[in-house]
């Protein structure tokens, strides 16, 4: 099911412009347009799910290569000392825009 108001769909389908991280048939992951650490990026699956609790157990395989992409991803975009990984859901998390998205939040953090 796409949601064609979504802003999350339409990056997945190259029609607004992102910085791509990784991409395949089910996954796309891109930089965060607004960064909260040196690196900053989010996966989200093509397929529109609003939020982590909109997920159920037939989503289980693609939420599980989501985070198993995680490392690689945080590795090869520079995070290589460790991230953060961040999965804002509904008002309450503060979750802004309505397609799943999982931050990775990680490189050197000088303020520590
Ligand atoms: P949330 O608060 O929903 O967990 O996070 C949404 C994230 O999406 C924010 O960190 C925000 O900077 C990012 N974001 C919102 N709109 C866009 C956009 O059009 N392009 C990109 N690359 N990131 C966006
Ligand atoms: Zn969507």
């Amino acid at each position: 099911m796409q949601d064609h108001d979504c802003i999350f769909c339409k990056i997945a389908k190259g029609e607004i412009p992102a910085a791509k991280v990784y991409e395949d048939d089910e996954v796309f992951a891109f930089k965060d347009i607004n960064p909260k650490a040196p690196v900053h990026f989010l996966i989200i699956p093509k397929k529109h799910l609003a939020s982590l609790a909109h997920a159920d157990a037939g989503d289980a395989a693609l939420l599980g290569k989501m985070l198993a992409l995680a490392p690689r991803l945080a590795r090869e975009q520079g995070a290589e000392n460790g991230f953060r990984v961040v999965i804002n859901t509904g008002r309450d998390g503060g979750q802004e825009v309505a397609h799943l998205h999982m931050h990775i939040l990680g490189g050197p953090q000088p303020w520590k």
